[in-house]
């Protein structure tokens, strides 16, 4: 930690300070400023950092975002393409074959593309929106302290922007969320060590803006050629990526020159006459989590918590559903319903979540990152041989459960993103979240939940805001209708009368009937770490 040694001036209070203004940073912040929290962020750089990186996000984020009014079907800044995720050997003949073309359970498509300055800027805009979110941009945090009752974060103008000798200040907080990126500060103040799995790989990624539209097809694969194992994928509307793997013995700063982007690039018909180079630069690919993601009143969230190599297009997504997970944790701790040790669920749940994605990206990663001919002819005779033994079937995106905490172990479905259908309520017809609500909804098929539950229960749920909905099936009178009968399907897979949805839209439980229900509700109010007042009996 760095002690500052120039004149520490005003001090300022927040509910929460947030070092680091990237997508994960700016989500919190709104995330906790909609429940009218005071945030603090604090970023490095005065304006956006300008660099595209992420291209794809899931269905999981299309629905966090729709929360904010970011409707990923009909918004001009993201794209979809109705297409399948091929993985190809240098013949042209498919050795994998990804189900990125349905809709996902949770009512979203399976993939997005958009440009990640663009979203940055889109997140930026909304924080600019929030009177109670105060902006230190062109400061960086350099020292970090906490008691039982705050965290004390110092910062300085950043002197690549303001000179040697910029001023400091010492910004006090209830909480403080380090979401500042793979050098983590937060994360390094904190002294939490990395688990790291070894893994470098360096990718070279050349950005680019056709001048006339240009159709690919197929619009998003992998060539497995083990001469140069590449990634060709869209980068969101008007734009395209291409990623090459630099070879052992090629050198980062040589590839990253343009000149040799256009040689790369030409024999896909692209060339400065038709085609501009946004961004051509070399990334090293890595795999690694934090082993712990808080520590009394400070977090680490995003790429300061976990970093993966992007062959899922998963990293950001990660960082996204860690801002939601500790924006829920935090607001409840803030307004007074829950005790801090909640956050210990923060780091179970998400870190073996993260973790999964951070094998299966690297698991990808073993397979197209084949530089050896050999190994490659191997590898194609195998997966060729397993995409014809199940008839070409693609592989389905996978269903990913959190890791213990807030959620029933022996409910089925429990702990996993809830599935959403489209519903007729509130005189609209539309995706449940944006037709009900979101929160704690507990939901009963055909029955009224709240008639399940014991008073005590009822009150605890709504001392939560919680919701009380009863989905009826199509031609009935209830206030909520199941258009397409998405959720008498769900309740009959998972065997379910009853289900609770946490504010992330996971599921905390369900139950077959109200005995169940009861004794359920009780396991997980338990794991809410409720204060006395929100736990007090009826
Ligand atoms: C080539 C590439 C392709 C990718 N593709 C995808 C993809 O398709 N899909 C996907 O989901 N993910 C993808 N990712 C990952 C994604 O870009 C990151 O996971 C995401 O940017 C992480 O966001 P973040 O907010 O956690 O961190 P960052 O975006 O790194 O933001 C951290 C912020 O903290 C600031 N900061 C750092 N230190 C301090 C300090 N001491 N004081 C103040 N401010 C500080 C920095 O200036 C920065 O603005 C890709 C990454 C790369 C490199």
């Amino acid at each position: 930690m760095v002690n500052p040694t120039t004149s520490q001036t005003t001090s300022f209070d927040a509910d929460v300070i947030i070092v680091g203004g990237g997508p994960v940073g700016l989500l919190l912040a709104i995330l906790l400023a909609k429940r009218n929290k005071h945030v603090t962020l604090v970023e490095r750089w005065s304006e956006a950092y300008g660099r595209p990186r992420a291209v794809t996000y899931d269905h999981e984020i299309a629905r966090i975002l729709a929360t904010l009014d970011i409707d990923s079907e009909n918004d001009p800044a993201i794209s979809y393409h109705d297409e399948l995720y091929y993985w190809k050997n240098r013949d042209g003949e498919n050795i994998q074959i990804v189900d990125w073309q349905s809709t996902s359970a949770s009512g979203w498509r399976v993939r997005y593309w958009f440009n990640q300055p663009d979203l940055e800027v889109r997140l930026g805009n909304i924080v600019n929106t929030f009177s109670n979110i105060t902006q230190y941009r062109g400061w960086q945090a350099v020292a970090l302290s906490q008691t039982l009752e705050n965290a004390t974060l110092t910062i300085k103008r950043n002197p690549e922007e303001a000179g040697l000798n910029g001023e400091s200040r010492v910004l006090t907080g209830k909480f403080v969320v380090g979401a500042d990126g793979a050098n983590s500060f937060v994360r390094e103040s904190l002294g939490i060590e990395n688990e790291d799995k070894g893994y470098f790989f360096d990718w070279l990624i050349l950005d680019m803006i056709p001048k006339t539209e240009l159709h690919m097809s197929p619009a998003q694969w992998q060539l497995c050629d083990p001469k140069r194992p590449t990634t060709i994928v869209p980068g969101g509307p008007g734009r395209r990526r291409w990623e090459y793997m630099v070879l052992p013995g090629e050198s980062p700063e040589e590839m990253q020159k343009p000149e040799r982007a256009w040689e790369l690039l030409k024999p896909w018909g692209l060339t400065p006459e038709n085609a501009e180079l946004e961004r051509s630069a070399v990334y090293r690919f890595q795999a690694r989590w934090a082993k712990v993601w808080h520590k009394g009143r400070c977090a680490v969230a995003g790429d300061a918590a976990h970093l993966m190599p992007p062959f899922a297009g998963e990293g950001m997504c990660a960082g996204v559903r860690d801002a939601v997970a500790l924006g829920w944790r935090l607001n409840g701790i803030l307004e007074g319903r829950f005790d801090m040790d909640i956050l210990e669920s923060y780091t179970t749940e998400r870190i073996e979540h993260a973790k999964h994605y951070i094998n299966f990206s690297q698991e990808l990663g073993s397979i197209i990152c084949i530089a050896d001919e050999q190994k490659a002819a191997e590898r194609d005779a195998r997966m060729k041989a397993e995409l014809a033994a199940r008839n070409n079937t693609p592989v389905p995106t996978d269903i990913c459960q959190l890791g213990h905490g807030i959620w029933h172990p022996e409910s089925a479905g429990a702990g996993e993103l809830s599935v959403q259908g489209v519903v007729k309520a509130n005189g609209k017809q539309d995706r449940f979240d944006q037709a009900v609500g979101q929160g704690w909804v507990v939901i009963g098929l055909g029955t009224d939940p709240a008639r399940a539950i014991s008073q005590a229960q009822r009150e605890q749920l709504e001392r939560l805001d919680a919701l009380f909905v009863t989905i009826d099936a199509p031609g009935s009178n209830g206030a909520v209708i199941d258009v397409n009968g998405t959720y008498a399907k769900w309740f009959s897979t998972i065997n379910a009368k009853y289900v609770l949805l946490r504010p992330d839209f996971y599921v905390a439980l369900s139950a077959p009937d109200a005995a169940t229900f009861q004794e359920r509700i009780d396991f997980v109010l338990n794991q809410l770490h409720l204060t006395a007042s929100v736990a007090a009996a009826a």
